[in-house]
């Protein structure tokens, strides 16, 4: 193959069974680094009656306790770091529903790691040095901008770093530098992409779309790279508490799964609700340990996000890192509607299927005295009704929630994700 476009031959084509044997050895070492560094990991390991030393392989990670949100929230801001803080050099974070944030610090050697882990997904999608890239999710507290970058630099990109917002500036800028690159949240190339259709514009430079954060159907996707006029659409993958952006992943050009990077991080899939693994294949929560940062590696860490092994062999791409389904949902994501459990993504999916609909919708959950309903709101073209809409969900979610359609541009835009889900409730006081 011409163009494997790997950044680290050696470590993303490493042999399995060599693969395990270093994850098995970082496991050993990160957890002495972190029982000998954190007062707290270590008061969870001597609860739970655990020692670096019960740590020979890598089944023995069944042993350590799990980390979670509520974790990093209870330890705010950094009582779960590894280092003093005259050695951390970059912070980011994440907000959640209970308003205490998720903090992650950085130390030299995670900048590194980032980058390192962010340039091999820009390499996987064909980047090489010296190409335009245009970063477009915020440069702030939200790793998505400072990610992107990272990797470009790692890389040797010509970054153009927009930042969030000011769509049409954005356009102009990659027509006159001739992006060959866009990266950025989901819902924000939609928003390029409407701005393009209303100037009766498009991005002739552009070549390799790379989009992440937000719920990523297999049909937005399609939608998107259509709509670009490019073959190249990624859905890379990261958090927080992983490091941000990138760190865990993304699909190769075979598009049979994300790759996630297995020499920086244990991949478990685990029962909802359960502490034990499922079979081989079948979706669970994402567990992930991760084994080469330095501020703060979190061990066991329960994602929330759920998935499912597609296959630990080696990738048609020469990759030999597990691939996993792209994430269908958050395990609280869930909705439950007259009996039936569904998500988001399942919505998104059946939308984008429908000739004539516009990638802007939103799900509603209706309470009304404790029975739960479902309203879709969706932009379309004119030839779309609502009875076409209610028909397709019908048919791809086995149950009729109500749909309502509207003209392009009606629906609310947020800056930044895109809030998709609402819940209203119609109770009487
Ligand atoms: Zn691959």
């Amino acid at each position: 193959m011409a163009d494997e476009g790997y950044f680290q031959p050696r470590e993303e084509t490493l042999p399995v069974d060599e693969l395990r044997q270093l994850q098995a050895q970082r496991l050993r070492e990160v957890i002495s680094y972190v029982y000998a560094n954190s007062p707290v990991q270590k008061r969870r390991f001597d609860e739970t009656g655990i020692a670096p030393g019960d740590i020979k392989g890598l089944e023995d990670i069944a042993k350590l306790p799990f980390m979670d949100k509520d974790d990093f929230r209870k330890y705010y801001p950094l009582g779960l770091a590894c280092v003093e803080s005259q050695r951390i050099i970059e912070m980011h974070m994440s907000s959640g529903s209970t308003g205490i944030p998720v903090v992650m610090p950085y130390t030299p050697a995670d900048i590194k790691q980032w980058g390192e882990c962010t340039a091999r997904c820009y390499s996987m999608a064909g980047a090489v040095a010296g190409d335009v890239a245009q970063i477009t999710p915020s440069f702030g507290l939200f790793n998505g901008g400072f990610g992107f970058y990272h990797g470009a630099r790692e890389l040797g990109l010509f970054i153009i770093p927009t930042g969030a917002g000011n769509t049409a500036r954005q356009i102009r800028l990659a027509q006159d530098f001739k992006t060959r690159i866009l990266t950025g949240v989901v819902s924000y190339a939609t928003r390029i992409i409407e701005l393009l259709e209303e100037e009766g514009s498009s991005l002739p430079s552009l070549e390799i779309g790379i989009f992440g954060a937000e719920t990523f159907s297999e049909s937005m996707k399609k939608k998107i790279a259509a709509a670009f006029n490019i073959d190249k659409v990624f859905d890379i993958y990261g958090m927080t508490e992983t490091g941000g952006v990138g760190t865990l992943g993304m699909d190769c050009p075979a598009h049979d799964g994300i790759h996630l990077w297995e020499d920086h991080y244990i991949v478990e899939i685990l029962a909802l609700n359960e502490n034990k693994p499922v079979a081989e294949g079948e979706m669970g929560e994402l567990v992930l340990t991760s084994l080469t940062r330095e501020a703060l590696p979190v061990i066991r860490f329960r994602t929330g996000d759920l998935t499912r092994i597609i296959s630990r062999d080696k990738c048609g791409c020469g990759r030999t890192h597990v691939r996993i389904a792209p994430i269908t949902g958050r395990v609280d994501d869930m909705l439950i509607v007259k009996g039936v459990n569904f998500f988001p993504r399942q919505v998104e999916h059946a939308l984008m299927e429908i000739p004539g609909v516009k990638p802007h919708y939103q799900i509603i959950i209706e309470d009304n005295d404790g029975i739960k309903d479902v309203r879709i709101n969706v932009e379309a073209d004119e030839s779309v009704t609502g009875y076409m809409v209610e028909k397709h969900l019908k048919e791809a979610l086995g149950f009729s929630p109500k749909g309502d359609v509207f003209k392009p541009g009606e629906l609310p835009r947020q800056a930044g994700k895109a809030q998709r889900v609402f819940y209203k409730n119609n109770n009487e006081a």
